[in-house]
């Protein structure tokens, strides 16, 4: 049977015959609305984002991710790339275009002889997480393993190896792309380095990434890591611990405070349940005998209700908030990047948590500094080498009537917090509604280069479901 004909959202019309010439040139599926999978495929972690593509391609190799953006090009089809689906703007699904969903290519390739590992851009973090432990080597990632490993280092990245080694894609040693003329091109320092250089924090405005090659370093496979919460009250003086450790911690530590509403999470016992807790998310990366030793004041401290602070795998400490961030729920979020944790602010965080309205929601502090710092701003666009932490404020709720109440509280919390930021923001944690100026917000003085690599690599802004350059 032909393929019925389609109608986009702009007005294009693509026949059944036309559409018949794609499927024959995709080794994956063409779905289309109604198709079995392609609500599946559409859906993504933010359920506040609910898109329909005219097409969906369900890519399984480089010459389908060809074939779909020379199909894009040709019949001036919106395109949006779907990596892991977790950008919380929800850039990996367009309404009415061509998504091409590339997270059925999840291969890892590792060669444990130089250090470094190849990954298709459909993997999650734990895919390369897993295929590197094996040989006692880690790429620096985030800290959910869920997350897709195309948007996090494309946007930049940052994990609890950061403080080690910088960026994620500080990390990047190489970048197969396919471009908005139909390319299959290498980008390296030594190839195509104007694109390498774009693609290293300017997400995906330059092309669409097959293949990252990622430098590796020796951790674990152990390492001392874990969470460990103290009762809401006790917050001024964790918090207060907590920015002391930071200022003195060597790179290998690394460590989140999030403040909210205790889950029902078997390490915390069920009478603070619903109660307001202060959590660290501990990970030291060093020798184990000496993390121990590193940690251990923060283990002592005053009275924690829940304690799984200990020698654990690396695989198993990149896992630990995958519970708290499930697919499908609603969420929002408002960013900045901290120069420094000044008291007040931290008073202010604990203020703000104690008006959450969900109980999933969250205040979260996490590490920057150490080698991010050590780079000079223009060594990639992700920039904001002077940041020694992230502010995020994450509203997460389940009901669309509670949208309004959460997205104020979130809304309210970084008004009053803003002006502690260094000016930047993460451009990866920026919501559908943030345009341009926060886009510029994230890439300050790079912005101009980024324009002009725009300029050569894809000028009809072919690729514009994205935190858009513009010319
Ligand atoms: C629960 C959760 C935890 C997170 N934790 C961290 C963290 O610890 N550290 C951190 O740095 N960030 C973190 N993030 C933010 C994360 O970096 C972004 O959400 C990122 O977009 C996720 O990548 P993805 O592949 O899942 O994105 P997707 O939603 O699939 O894609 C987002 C955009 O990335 C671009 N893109 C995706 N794939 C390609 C490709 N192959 N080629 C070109 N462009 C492409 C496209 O522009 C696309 O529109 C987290 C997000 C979530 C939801």
């Amino acid at each position: 049977m032909t393929a019925p004909t389609v109608r986009t959202t702009e007005g294009i019309q693509i026949e059944g015959k036309t559409l018949e010439q794609l499927r024959t040139r995709l080794r994956g599926a063409l779905l289309l609305s109604g198709d079995p999978g392609y609500d599946e495929a559409r859906s993504i972690w933010n359920a506040m984002i609910d898109r329909r593509p005219a097409l969906i391609a369900r890519c399984l190799g480089v010459a389908d991710v060809l074939a779909g953006v020379n199909f894009a090009r040709e019949h001036g089809l919106p395109l949006s790339i779907k990596g892991g689906g977790h950008n919380i703007a929800g850039l990996a699904v367009c309404d009415g275009g061509l998504m091409l969903d590339l997270s059925l290519m999840r291969g890892v390739w590792v060669d444990p002889a130089v250090r470094a590992a190849r990954a298709q851009p459909g993997c999650l973090l734990g895919d390369v997480d897993r295929e590197t432990q094996l040989h006692g080597l880690a790429a620096v990632l985030g800290f959910v393993s869920n997350t897709g490993i195309a948007g996090l280092t494309l946007g930049g990245g940052f994990g609890y190896l950061t403080r080690r080694f910088g960026w994620t894609c500080d990390n990047l040693l190489s970048i197969e792309v396919v471009s908005a003329d139909g390319r299959l091109v290498r980008a390296s320092e030594k190839e195509n380095a104007d694109l390498f250089w774009g693609l290293r924090g300017g997400g995906g405005n330059f092309g669409v990434v097959t293949n990252f090659e990622y430098q590796l370093y020796p951790v674990g496979p152990e390492v001392i890591g874990g969470a460990i919460a103290w009762r809401g009250e006790d917050a001024p003086k964790v918090l207060e611990m907590y920015r002391t450790v930071s200022e003195e911690a060597a790179p290998e530590f690394n460590c989140v405070a999030v403040l909210r509403l205790a889950p029902p999470a078997p390490w915390l016992p069920k009478e603070i349940h619903g109660k307001p807790i202060i959590a660290l998310f501990v990970c030291h990366t060093g020798p184990l005998d000496q993390a121990e030793r590193q940690v251990a004041p923060i283990k002592a401290f005053g009275a924690p209700v829940g304690d799984i602070l200990q020698r654990r795998t690396y695989v198993s400490q990149q896992s630990l908030l995958d519970a708290t961030q499930p697919k499908g729920r609603r969420y929002y979020w408002k960013s900045e990047y901290l120069p420094k944790l000044e008291p007040e602010l931290l008073a202010k965080s604990i203020e703000h948590a104690g008006r959450i309205v969900s109980p999933h929601s969250a205040i979260v502090l996490f590490p920057l500094g150490g080698a991010l710092n050590r780079l000079p701003e223009e060594h990639s666009p992700a920039g904001n080498r002077e940041a020694t932490s992230v502010l995020n404020i994450t509203a997460s709720w389940e009901k669309a009537e509670d949208d309004q109440t959460n997205i104020e509280w979130a809304r309210a919390a970084w008004r009053d917090m803003r002006g502690f930021s260094t000016g930047g923001t993460y451009v990866n944690f920026l919501t559908e509604e943030e345009g341009d100026e926060r886009i510029h917000s994230a890439y300050g003085k790079n912005y101009q280069r980024l324009v002009e690599i725009k300029t050569k690599w894809d000028p009809q802004n072919l690729f514009r479901i994205n935190k858009n350059i513009k010319r």
